[in-house]
């Protein structure tokens, strides 16, 4: 054995000594008018409408340039707008052509209809003061991001039917970013960068600079370095706590530990965290978030590669099955856009977290792209029994004691109609199916395997009508602004389609022209 008393022990010195490298600091100016924490849609929406005053604008974002964008970016770039016809639609979309307008039924989403949706899905929780600022700024906004470059165009692959030879739109989602969510993102950096915005990447925001005068700048981790950087407002928009395993366990509730997270890998919390350390309002459904079925099979973390590919949201046509073979949920209570986002949690609430979808051919051609790409969990077969056998992890006689009591209750005799909700429901089941409900008889079959995938959370921070952060005593937290995911009170339980981007867009643009106005 070595004895360390005969050891010399020379001391390390110099050239010898490790020394963790030190980052090389950024030549970047240490003063802002205005500092927008995250690189999504919000963020942007802040940071054009803050340069509009003429304020220097910097845009921290925490995820390197290969993975800008946050949420937004993994999105397909529907955008839920109210509006109330073609002529409407041709002002966002120029470039409607004549024969699109000939051969499509866009009908009208009005004020109204939005405000009513968002009502009905909320369950009557959201904030009647932000439900109508979204709703009746949606059209205003849209137009001033295609003013600032944005490009749109209508959703015919995923929010229309043909009917009768035109297509018809369905479930008030009508427009999506050119380039879908991708596209949204490089137009909106392209055009920051156009009007003179500073963009720092690998640059968290880790702490809010305040006093009892207001907030003065941020500390932030930049490319390593840890610096204090000053400025007159700073715009929170850095997205929920969906990507933080603890946080979503800690408010959500067990089991949220184990869903997959559909997108970015950076919205750990952080802007709602600094918030609340300087008194900020906790505001709206802490509990609740956006969840849907989601590749059984897909990574940790939203896949750039895939984009939000892994979601399976044809259920509506057929039927979603659990470890003993049972029905859940009613598969067609509404539209998809209406459902989608609850039956996240339905699933994580299953024995095993998971669930298969069932379709058989009737309308296998029917289902969204989706379910056609490579990466997915699927099998098939020419019999129930077969398809019975290769279902893992489900009790085989459950599922087809289960899927001949469905396939019994069907009412034929009224015609199915995907654009509308047809009534074509199933009669005495311990859960009816109220719409869209075929049998399932016709091989192949096939299944595909679905678990819980978040997409963001409900709760977040109270804003005033200016997009200001109000204290834990409704006062304005002079300097600090919020929008997007992180604010509270609009979603609650559940929420409609395309609502998102909307909502980023509207309270970013109001959160950002606030800032800018401040600073002068
Ligand atoms: C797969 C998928 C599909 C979706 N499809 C749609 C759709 O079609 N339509 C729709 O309306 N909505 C959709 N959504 C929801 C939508 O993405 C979000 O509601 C919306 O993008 C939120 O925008 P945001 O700007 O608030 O957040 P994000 O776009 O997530 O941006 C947050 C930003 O903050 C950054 N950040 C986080 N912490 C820090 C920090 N401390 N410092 C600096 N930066 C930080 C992140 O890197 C990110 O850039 C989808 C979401 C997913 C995941």
């Amino acid at each position: 054995m070595l004895d360390i008393r005969t050891l010399t022990l020379v001391p390390i010195t110099g050239k010898d000594r490790w020394q963790p490298k030190r980052p090389e600091k950024t030549a970047m100016p240490s003063a802002y008018d205005v500092i927008i924490v995250g690189g999504g849609n919000a963020a942007f929406c802040a940071a054009l409408a803050a340069r509009e005053s003429g304020a220097g604008v910097l845009v921290l974002e925490c995820a390197p340039n290969a993975e800008r964008g946050g949420n937004s970016r993994f999105t397909a770039g529907a955008m839920r707008v109210a509006y109330k016809g073609v002529d409407d639609l041709v002002r966002l979309m120029p470039d409607l052509t004549d024969e699109e307008k000939a051969s499509t039924d866009f009908g009208v989403y009005a004020e109204d209809q939005f405000y009513d949706d968002l009502c009905r899905v909320t369950q009557y929780h959201t904030t009647p003061r932000l439900a109508e600022t979204l709703v009746t700024r949606s059209f205003d906004t849209m137009l001033w991001m295609r003013g600032k470059g944005v490009r749109f165009v209508p959703i015919y692959g995923r929010q229309a039917f043909k009917v009768d030879g035109r297509f018809k739109f369905w479930g008030g989602l009508t427009v999506e970013a050119w380039g879908g969510g991708p596209g949204l993102i490089d137009s909106l950096y392209t055009i920051a960068e156009r009007n003179g915005i500073d963009i720092s990447y690998e640059s968290r925001a880790l702490e809010l600079l305040h006093g009892d005068e207001g907030i003065h700048g941020v500390i932030a981790r930049i490319k390593g370095h840890t610096d204090r950087i000053a400025a007159k407002a700073v715009v929170l928009a850095s997205g929920g706590f969906e990507a933080n395993a603890e946080m979503r366990t800690r408010y959500l509730g067990p089991g949220w530990d184990l869903a997959k997270v559909r997108g970015t890998r950076f919205n750990t919390g952080d802007g709602i965290r600094m918030a609340l350390e300087i008194g900020a309002m906790p505001f709206g459904n802490w509990s609740g978030c956006h969840a849907v079925g989601w590749d059984r099979n897909a990574p940790e973390f939203g896949d750039l590669s895939v984009g939000d590919a892994f979601q399976k949201h044809s259920y509506p046509w057929g039927i979603m099955v659990n470890a003993r073979g049972r029905r859940f949920v009613d598969e067609g209570a509404d539209f998809r856009n209406y459902t989608y986002a609850k039956y996240g949690r339905a699933i994580l609430e299953q024995p095993g977290q998971f669930a298969w979808q069932i379709f058989d051919r009737k309308v296998a051609g029917q289902l969204r792209d989706e379910y056609r790409i490579k990466r997915v969990t699927k099998v098939t077969a020419d019999t129930l029994e077969e398809l019975a056998g290769k279902l893992e992890d489900v009790d085989p006689k459950g599922f087809l004691d289960e899927i001949r009591a469905y396939n019994a209750a069907v009412q034929t005799n009224v015609p199915f109609n995907p654009a509308i909700k047809d009534g074509r429901c199933t009669r005495g089941l311990p859960i009816d199916k109220t719409n869209w409900a075929n049998t399932i008889d016709t091989p192949p079959f096939e299944a595909y395997a679905v678990t819980c995938g978040i997409t963001f959370t409900f709760g977040g921070l109270r804003i005033d009508e200016n997009g200001t952060v109000l204290n834990t005593d409704g006062l304005p937290i002079r300097g600090l602004y919020a929008a997007g995911e992180l604010v509270g009170g609009l979603f609650y339980f559940n929420y409609p389609g395309g609502t998102g981007l909307m909502s980023g867009s509207v309270f970013g643009r109001i959160a950002g022209a606030s800032a800018g106005r401040s600073t002068r």
